[in-house]
């Protein structure tokens, strides 16, 4: 059950980010997530600061450097039907159109999906585990069919969201405003793994909104696509999935970016697998070579060793794809 709180609807930035200031303070964009992490006791609000009326935040529109910008509050739908995106920005688009629902799609921000809360059966359930800041991760040992094969520390939740991987791939940046102004970071530097603090998923304070996803101009000739390998096909998260973003000098790759999700607990630079096919035409041995770098480092629990092979068909299929 959830108890009571008050609702708070901001009428600017500098109002919600005043209000989110108070203890016990959380903000609700779309609420998909939100009202489920109440719902199900991850945590208390005694407050709830919507920001869901502010149409500054919402929308897609082109950067005098070439570049684009997204309001936080854009919903993922918008984002998988925007045609501005679709071409140069196909691998965003694509991730876009993966998440969740069609419901889920148009309720749901760009904003809050990149700050969901870990899907993890533990941390959702009535376990009091690490990242709740018990002692324990229980899935270390526990069922972890679904949990991470890489950064696992203490905690192997992976991270749930699709477009954190696409922007990550993309070296999208994020607006954050806070109490003391404005600031921009890289959403590659916005995540926290569980060695660095076991109890947060991003560096934002509690009084701190991301207010836009800035997209860095693209020139020359730039293919991307997004793949995504869930239990079945209706909505689901990843089991894995892989952001790719090539850059091309005729056929040869000059520039790559190789980001994986449902595997780690923050979208994972393959970067092994980067390097190896700069410099390189993808025929079907690099991509192979280059799907086989993209799990170095690999540590699988007892039930997921599954996804191993699951990342190096999706990376080669990717690749090759785009070839
Ligand atoms: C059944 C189900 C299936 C799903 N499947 C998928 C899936 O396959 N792939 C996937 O990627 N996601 C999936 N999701 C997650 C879904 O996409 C997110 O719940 C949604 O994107 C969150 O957006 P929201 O606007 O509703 O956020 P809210 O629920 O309002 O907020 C979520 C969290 O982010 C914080 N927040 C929101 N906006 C901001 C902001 N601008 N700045 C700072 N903090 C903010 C909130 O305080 C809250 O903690 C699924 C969710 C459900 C319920």
């Amino acid at each position: 059950m959830i108890s009571n709180f008050a609702y708070v609807r901001a009428r600017s930035v500098a109002e919600a980010v005043k209000a989110l200031g108070t203890k016990g303070a959380r903000l609700h964009a779309g609420g998909t997530d939100l009202m489920g992490c109440m719902r199900d006791g991850i945590f208390e609000a005694q407050k709830v600061v919507s920001i869901s009326g502010l149409k500054e935040l919402k929308g897609v529109s082109a950067r005098p450097d070439g570049g684009v910008k997204i309001g936080a509050l854009t919903t993922i739908a918008d984002i998988a039907a925007d045609a501005s995106l679709a071409g140069k920005y196909a691998v965003l688009t694509q991730a876009a159109a993966e998440v969740a629902s069609p419901q889920l799609r148009e309720q749901g921000t760009i904003g809050g999906n990149l700050c969901q809360r870990p899907r993890c059966w533990y941390f959702r359930g009535d376990f009091h585990c690490a990242r709740k800041g018990g002692d324990m991760c229980y899935a270390a040992e526990g069922e972890n069919q679904y949990h991470a094969i890489l950064g696992g520390e203490r905690c192997f939740y992976v991270h749930p969201s699709d477009t954190a991987v696409a922007l990550v791939a993309l070296q999208a940046g994020l607006t954050v405003a806070g109490p003391s102004g404005t600031k921009t970071v890289k959403v590659e530097n916005f995540f926290v793994g569980p060695d660095k603090d076991i109890l947060r998923e991003n560096i934002l304070a509690p009084d701190e909104i991301i207010t836009a996803i800035v997209l860095p101009p693209i020139a020359g000739s730039v293919r991307s696509s997004y793949r995504k390998i869930r239990a079945r096909r209706a909505w689901d998260f990843a089991l894995a999935s892989v952001g790719i973003v090539l850059q091309y000098e005729q056929e040869t790759v000059s520039k790559a970016r190789i980001v994986l999700g449902g595997v780690a607990p923050y979208p994972w630079r393959a970067a092994a697998a980067e390097k190896l096919l700069v410099g390189k035409k993808p025929d079907s041995a690099v991509a192979a070579a280059a799907a086989q770098a993209a799990t170095e480092g690999a540590d699988p629990l007892r039930d997921n060793g599954y996804k191993v092979e699951m990342v190096k068909g999706a990376v080669e299929e990717s690749i090759l794809a785009l070839a």
